[in-house]
């Protein structure tokens, strides 16, 4: 099986609990769904490049952990190798392939990055992955609804360091901060990090979201998108 990449490259992760962490992004292309804040570059390429390197596409499993290792080494300068999107999920073969051979022949730890929204796969991530960030998106009733079936499944897992991030609009947010309270409550889910669109927030909603999910016994942490601050990739 071969996908296409979009980018392959080196830098601190901007967001989340592992945030200033040194990554290297494989970001593999397309999703199927549509987030009104997506700022994600859909289009297929023919090539990615590394260093000044070019690689055609598709690529298979082996091919990509080739290539990876040889651009980057074996983990010694950096924290995790990091698979994105788009929706890396919707190529769930190909990315527990890669994951099993990087885990193999690097000393870097594995990071899942997953918009939270194709639930099926997790329990057999949870053995691949050290690390999962997982989004709550919140933008339609459907996938709001998508929550508690995303929470119930988290909520045996066992193995992987994983963590929830919610992009929070300034629209309804006090709706949106309800509703995932009730449920990281009802799962039993302790954590979550909130990520404002656009890095903007207003000080109510600040007071009544810490209000709220520690009412609840749920560690909330505010943070921005770093990397668009240090305004690197
Ligand atoms: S899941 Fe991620 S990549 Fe897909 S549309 Fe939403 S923000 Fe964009």
């Amino acid at each position: 099986m071969k996908i296409n990449i979009s980018e392959v490259f080196y830098s601190a992760q901007g967001e989340g609990k592992y945030i200033g962490a040194a990554q290297v992004f494989i970001r593999l292309s397309q999703c199927p769904f549509d987030c009104p804040y997506c700022d994600t570059d859909m289009q297929d390429k023919e090539y990615f490049e590394i260093n000044n390197h070019k690689y055609n596409n598709p690529v298979s499993a082996e091919e990509l952990s080739e290539i990876v290792l040889k651009e980057f080494g074996a983990g010694n300068n950096f924290h995790s190798y990091s698979i994105t999107g788009g929706e890396p999920l919707i190529h769930y073969e190909f990315v527990k392939k890669l994951a099993y051979i990087l885990k193999n022949k690097s000393k870097a730890k594995l990071f899942l990055e997953t918009s939270g929204l194709i639930t099926k796969y997790f329990k057999e991530l949870d053995d691949i992955f050290d690390i999962m960030s997982i989004d709550i998106k919140t933008h339609s009733e459907k996938v709001l609804n998508n929550l508690s079936v995303l929470l119930e499944v988290l909520s045996e897992l066992k193995n992987s360091d994983y963590y929830l991030k919610l992009l929070l609009p300034q629209e309804n947010a006090k709706d949106i901060i309800d509703y995932t309270a009730q449920e990281l409550y009802k799962y039993n889910i302790k954590n979550i990090i909130i990520q404002p669109v656009d890095s903007i927030i207003r000080k109510d909603i600040v007071d009544y979201l810490y209000n709220m999910y520690y009412s609840k016994n749920i560690e909330a942490r505010i943070i921005p998108q770093t990397h668009k601050i240090l305004a690197i990739p």
